[in-house]
């Protein structure tokens, strides 16, 4: 029987935290502020778009929302983010993707001011991240470092597969578990012997976007699993990339879908604005 890695209680411990640490900035008279920009009217982008909020309002940031609708141009929706690069009280800025199809999303994250790009998707953050420096990193792979580092994971040595090579979520994962001494493998729909290169792992993390593909036949005896993915199946129940049922037995540790890795992205996001407002005001010893 594998152990649960709570991704809820983790992630309730870290905007506890980020709560406390604003606190400690109020008394400085400093407020970070988020700005979340919605384009079009997609359900599920609606709907987490309205849970940024809520995280904003628990952890005692002021918020703006922007939102526009689906036929909003792009030179409409760049000079928005312009007006908010230039907004001294806004600390971070969030675009909610997908886009609509006519707009270019390299385009729009590429107009974020780096300071600001509390998604860590711009350019600038992924090359911070790839030479070690300061900067943001995507809040899904972060907040996974997150869960292992909380639930006393020792990574250093270890050997890590990573399934999924996004630039959301699996790039900068392996870059992360690379930052962490992991040795580290990363498998994409070309990788040759997939369950082979997946049964070395000592910690397996799937970021595939397919539906309880990776099954026991996969997982090393005792491996931590880190399931990125979320779907939701006819009749509304949650379920990930991991046939949890198969691979639990086998694994030593594992995130369940929903309560692991799904929390972790918001609770990331204000640490990173956090973060972000702290070193806009001098305030980060990096
Ligand atoms: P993408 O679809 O962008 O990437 C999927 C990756 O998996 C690609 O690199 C692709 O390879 C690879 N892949 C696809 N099929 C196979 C296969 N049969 N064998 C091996 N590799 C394969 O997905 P994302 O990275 O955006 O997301 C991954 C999952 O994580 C999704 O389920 C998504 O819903 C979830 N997610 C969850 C978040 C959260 O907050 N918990 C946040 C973001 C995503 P190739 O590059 O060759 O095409």
């Amino acid at each position: 029987m594998a152990e649960l890695i709570d991704g809820k209680a983790i992630s309730q411990a870290i905007k506890d935290e980020v709560r406390n640490e604003r606190a400690e900035l109020e008394k400085k008279g400093i407020r970070p502020c988020l700005a979340v920009i919605l384009c079009g009217n997609d359900p599920a982008s609606t709907v987490y778009v309205s849970n940024k909020k809520k995280a904003c309002e628990y952890c005692g940031f002021d918020s703006v929302s922007l939102e526009l609708p689906e036929e909003t141009t792009q030179e409409e929706l760049l000079s928005k983010i312009r007006e908010l690069n230039d907004d001294k009280k806004v600390n971070g800025i969030l675009v909610q993707l997908p886009l609509p199809s006519h707009i270019d999303e390299n385009a729009v994250i590429a107009a974020i001011a780096p300071e600001k790009d509390v998604d860590g998707f711009h350019a600038v953050s992924v090359g911070n991240l790839l030479i070690g420096r300061p900067g943001f990193v995507s809040c899904t792979p972060a907040g996974v470092i997150q869960l292992l580092k909380r639930s006393g994971v020792e990574m250093a040595g270890k050997e890590c597969v990573v399934i999924g090579r996004s630039n959301i979520v699996g790039k900068p994962m392996a870059v992360l578990m690379l930052r962490e001494n992991a040795t580290v493998t990363v498998c994409h729909s070309k990788t040759k012997n997939l369950r082979e290169v997946c049964k070395r792992a000592d910690i397996l993390i799937v970021a595939v976007g397919k539906p309880k593909m990776i099954d026991a036949s996969y997982v090393k005896e005792g491996a931590v699993v880190i399931d990125v993915g979320i779907h939701r199946l006819e009749g509304k129940k949650l379920c990930g990339d991991v046939d949890f049922e198969s691979v639990e037995p086998v694994a030593s540790k594992i995130t369940p879908v929903p309560g692991g890795v799904g929390p972790m992205t918001i609770a990331m996001l204000m640490k990173n604005c956090l973060e972000g407002c702290m070193r806009q005001n001098g305030l980060l010893n990096e």
